[in-house]
């Protein structure tokens, strides 16, 4: 019950002024943001993948409503991108984009975004990696999709993401799968109407390992955004009967959430890639983790009710 009314707050101005200034704010967000400047994630970008861990990285940010703001999201990540280049990672440090925060959903917005996107893919491919392009609510898609489609005529190694909630899924799966991308699979965290998504945890459930077969069986690489134990089991499941090898997909996990299972996978062999949020624009992001679990609410709560 929790969940929908955290989403509905996530887009209100309001709740961001009362959230961004409570007590105790900051500690919470701590465990799902690394840090506020690139200088503070580089070290852990460093220390993460010298574990054997892999980072997908996201300057956080969303939903503006300038096309300064857009630019300036397209120079946050170039200024990323420039860090990883000492580091010499190569695609153990991807990045992950928000379209709206590229100017998506501005006038010309579908333009806008793909002409801010392209130096971000293209400096990133300079340096030996690659970028995915994170799915927002289901109006965005889309144009999402036209974006990743027209960017992997360049860079075939761009890759976006799906969402099992919605209808439309099923059928993207296919398409993405037959051309060989790269996908990864995730629940799906926005507020969604029950015209386009399914309401209920069980036929969400069910439709993932659907479209999880279907990208097992394709010809892309499937990228498994999940920290639920049984969708992780069955993912191993049907690569093994799609014989495919431990490098041929990958598991992605949230910053701060089940650390202990990014390590435990790791040391199976597996491809295993922390999604690392960082960046000032942080409340969007913080309160879709708290939507995902409410006990991180009432843990928010305490934090308030112990500074005060
Ligand atoms: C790498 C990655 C990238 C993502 N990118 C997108 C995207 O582009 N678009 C999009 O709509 N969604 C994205 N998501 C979020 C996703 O849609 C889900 O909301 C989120 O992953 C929770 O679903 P779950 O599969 O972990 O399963 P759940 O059933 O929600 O969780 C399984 C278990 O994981 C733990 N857990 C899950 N979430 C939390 C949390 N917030 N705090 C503490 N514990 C938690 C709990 O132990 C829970 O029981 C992404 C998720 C990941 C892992």
């Amino acid at each position: 019950m929790l969940g929908p009314v955290i989403l509905a707050a996530s887009r209100s101005d309001k709740m961001r002024r009362f959230v961004s200034a409570a007590p105790g704010t900051k500690q919470v967000v701590g465990r799902f943001i690394a840090g506020e400047t690139v200088e503070q994630v580089v070290p852990i970008v460093r220390d993460t993948t010298a574990r054997g861990l892999e980072v997908t990285l996201d300057v956080v940010g969303e939903d503006i409503t300038t096309r300064e703001q857009a630019f300036a999201a397209r120079d946050a990540y170039l200024e990323l991108i420039d860090h990883l280049k000492s580091l010499d990672l190569g695609t153990r440090a991807e990045m992950s984009v928000k379209l709206s925060m590229f100017g998506q959903a501005l006038e010309g917005g579908h333009e806008l975004a793909l002409a801010n996107v392209r130096p971000v893919v293209e400096a990133a491919a300079a340096i030996g990696t690659t970028v995915t392009l994170d799915a927002e609510d289901h109006t965005t898609l889309d144009s999402m999709f036209a974006i990743h489609e027209e960017l992997r005529k360049d860079f075939p190694q761009t890759g976006c993401v799906i969402q099992a909630y919605l209808f439309r899924t099923e059928e993207d799966a296919r398409r993405l799968a037959a051309g060989g991308s790269r996908v990864r699979i995730v629940k799906g965290a926005y507020k969604e109407p029950a015209s386009v998504a399914y309401q209920d945890k069980a036929e969400i459930d069910k439709a993932y390992v659907r479209i999880l077969k279907i990208l097992m069986e394709g010809d892309g690489y499937p990228m498994i955004g999940s920290h639920d134990p049984r969708l992780i089991a069955i993912t191993q499941e049907l690569a093994r009967r799609a014989g495919r090898k431990l490098d041929e997909y990958e598991f992605q996990m949230l910053y701060g959430i089940r650390s202990d299972e990014h390590v435990r996978l790791a040391a199976e062999g597996h491809r295993m890639r922390v999604y690392t949020a960082y960046g000032t624009d942080w409340y969007g992001y913080f309160m879709r983790r708290l939507a995902e679990k409410p006990a991180n609410l009432l843990f928010f709560v305490r934090s308030m009710i112990t500074k005060n």
